[in-house]
């Protein structure tokens, strides 16, 4: 069976581009031009992502994501937000109404493709996907949760693949393009540093109170999560 993806976009010259590129992925596409379409289409055919722009006539993109996450067979499907600026994007995360990734408008097709792959990689749906624990931090991939010591931690999208990514292989060192081709995708050209802003923004929101730090930075070679912290410093 091939995943479904939804397009929930207003605008037909991007929604045909979208269309063709999924398409030439291998995956099934609904579409709906508007919010009160995108609720119908996904009672239809429950999408197994989707890609939802911000504006969008009748009823806000917000609007769809939050009533997507209130049904039952919505609840966990990833949601790729679009939006026009760069400020939109924050003020939509700001928002926080469950959205899995954001794209800031104009984006590559290329890059758009890779963030549906790694959100389908990550889904398996209507099936448990169970947690990772790794000592005291559990990674719930169904809630989409992190917690560490029974405390809740927000996490962005990346920082959580990331986690996840290294806490399915635990005490793996991973070199900074290893972490860039499993968790960005091999399609996404960012710069390697990239990877340590994130590690950074990771082992930030980790360390709460007297926590252990948990991710080793291995000299000129890259991280790996392991319980006798950093050996770098
Ligand atoms: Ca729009």
């Amino acid at each position: 069976m091939k995943p479904t993806v939804m397009i929930v976009e207003d605008e037909p010259s991007l929604v045909t581009m979208l269309r063709y590129n999924l398409e030439k992925e291998g995956y099934q596409v609904t579409e709906a031009g508007d919010g009160e379409e995108a609720m119908t289409v996904a009672n239809e055919t429950t999408p197994d992502a989707v890609i939802l722009d911000w504006m969008l006539p009748r009823m806000s993109g917000i609007e769809v994501c939050r009533q997507l996450r209130r049904k039952a067979e919505t609840r966990n499907v990833p949601i790729i937000m679009l939006t026009a600026r760069s400020e939109e994007t924050d003020k939509v995360r700001g928002l926080n109404v469950g959205a899995d990734d954001y794209l800031t408008k104009p984006f590559s097709m290329p890059e758009l493709v890779a963030r549906v792959r790694a959100l389908l990689r990550r889904t398996k749906p209507s099936q448990s996907k169970g947690q990772l624990t790794f000592g005291d931090i559990v990674l719930d991939l169904d809630a989409h949760r992190v917690s560490r010591g029974g405390k809740y931690i927000h996490l962005g999208p990346t920082e959580f693949r990331l986690l996840q990514y290294l806490m399915e292989r635990p005490g793996t060192v991973f070199s900074r393009e290893e972490l860039l081709n499993g968790v960005w995708g091999p399609d996404i050209y960012v710069e390697p540093r990239t990877v340590d802003v994130h590690i950074r923004r990771l082992r930030k929101a980790l360390n709460i109170e007297e926590s252990v730090d948990v991710i080793r930075t291995v000299r000129a070679a890259g991280y790996a999560l392991d319980l006798s912290g950093d050996q770098a410093a």
